[in-house]
């Protein structure tokens, strides 16, 4: 019997080519090329486009976003406070408009699912239901590298309930020497410590190496131990397929800029899986807009809570950047997410097997290989590098992400980018090393 290893069968699925018509080969047979159209894409100041690796950072601005917008700058020109109602999208249930679009982006349901504030405030009004210390079960586990903000977000919440966050954080390391997460080490740390663990809070998506984490084993480990679990979808919604609702993962959050192209500092998504949708005795903060939508403006009745994921906002929100957001569903609707899933593999394929062909051993992708461990962010380590090569990356027009020491993080973002980029960035870098 011949077995073969998987390194051997991704080279055979997709034995790619190193030169430019083979590129430009791929971009004619991508069904979704046409996309690119639909954004606009920055250019340097002689009208040159840039090669724009940094949709992990700021997704692109799609052509409809001003055309939303301005409907609802029209309306309320046209309208004032009547366009609550009389809006062509009424702003009183606007939100509702985005959540099946979201949902469908997750893997949720949709009384999972709500959009609101930005993302590292729900993270906070999450943690205050589903962070509940008590004097022996407190602690906190994230991983090692988790993004500052979440770090600090989980630091606050343990000062804020008496705790030291010396003592009452818990870090998940990569094995010494490697950069990436195992689940064992959480196992590990769980069998030792799991009955003083409250929460576990992870990133999906790992922001500097792109490690994809196995969400649902994490659910798992987590609720055996009976923590709570949440995850941070920063670097996964709209980039991978998180199955929120089968994952089992208690809470999620996820900004929308990343790679759901809806402008800086937009709103974020927030996930309250359906096991809880119904449970009102969960502590929480309220405000007028989590409150029974029926009876919301009698304004004098008892606070009545509502169910799902909608029961953890507090204030109307605003509609501009919701107009934004909802410009982008609508192409993430039309295109699916299988199909985007599809072009990702194939495109961000394509780019390691170039760096591969670098004739140089000085770059090394601390991404991991296995297509089903990353979405489309390849970090490359690059050895002896100091931020001039991102200069002069930027230089060519080509638009990276540096993370010190020596990581260039580039994100070839299936929605706007084509395989001859990625070959262009590819030529650029080899003749920079
Ligand atoms: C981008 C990002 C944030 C940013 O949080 P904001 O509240 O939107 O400023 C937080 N956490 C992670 C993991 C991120 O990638």
């Amino acid at each position: 019997m011949i077995v073969l290893s998987l390194r051997a069968i991704v080279f055979y699925l997709m034995a790619y080519q190193n030169s430019l018509v083979y590129a430009k080969q791929l971009d004619r047979e991508d069904p979704l090329s046409y996309l690119r159209e639909e954004f606009h894409i920055p250019g340097d100041k002689h009208g040159k486009e840039w090669l724009y690796f940094t949709g992990n950072s700021l997704g692109l601005q799609p052509k409809t976003t001003s055309k939303y917008i301005k409907q609802e700058l029209d309306d309320w020109a046209n309208f004032g406070v009547e366009g609550h109602f009389e809006a062509k999208n009424p702003w009183l249930s606007y939100h509702e408009l985005l959540t099946d679009k979201m949902a469908k982006i997750v893997g949720a349901k949709p009384i999972e699912v709500v959009v609101m504030n930005t993302l590292t405030t729900n993270l906070h009004l999450l943690m205050v239901s589903f962070y509940q210390p008590t004097k022996t079960k407190y602690k906190i586990i994230i991983e090692s590298d988790a993004f500052p903000s979440d770090r600090y977000a989980v630091q606050s919440q343990l000062s804020f309930h008496g705790f030291d966050p010396d003592e009452a954080l818990i870090e998940w390391k990569p094995k010494e020497g490697k950069e990436l997460l195992e689940l064992e080490d959480l196992k590990s740390i769980l069998d030792v410590h799991g009955d003083e663990v409250a929460l576990l809070l992870i990133g999906g998506v790992n922001y500097y190496t792109g490690q994809y984490l196995d969400i649902k084993k994490i659910a798992e480990l987590g609720h055996a131990k009976d923590c709570m679990v949440g995850i941070d979808l920063a670097h996964g919604a709209g980039n991978i397929q998180p199955n929120l609702h089968d994952s089992c993962v208690d809470f999620a959050a996820w900004c929308t800029y990343k790679y759901l192209n809806s402008g800086p500092g937009s709103l974020s998504g927030l996930f309250v899986h359906e096991k809880h949708a119904q449970r009102k005795d969960l502590p929480r903060f309220a405000g007028w807009w989590n409150h029974n939508k029926e009876t919301r403006f009698n304004m004098r009745q008892p606070f009545d809570v509502m169910e799902g994921a909608e029961g953890w906002q507090l204030s109307n929100p605003p509609i501009l950047s919701m107009a934004a957001i909802k410009a982008s569903l609508d192409i993430f609707e039309k295109v699916g997410m299988d199909a985007l899933l599809k072009k990702s593999k194939q495109l961000t394929g394509f780019f390691e097997y170039l760096i591969h062909q670098i004739a140089s051993d000085t770059i090394k992708i601390i991404t991991p290989t296995h297509p089903n461990e990353r979405g489309c962010q390849l970090s490359l380590q690059v050895k002896n590098a100091d931020k001039n090569l991102h200069r002069k990356l930027t230089e060519n027009n080509i638009i990276t992400d540096w993370r010190e020491p020596d990581v260039i993080r580039c994100a070839p973002v299936p929605m706007y980018t084509s395989f001859e980029d990625v070959y262009c960035m590819v030529k650029t870098l080899e003749s920079l090393l």
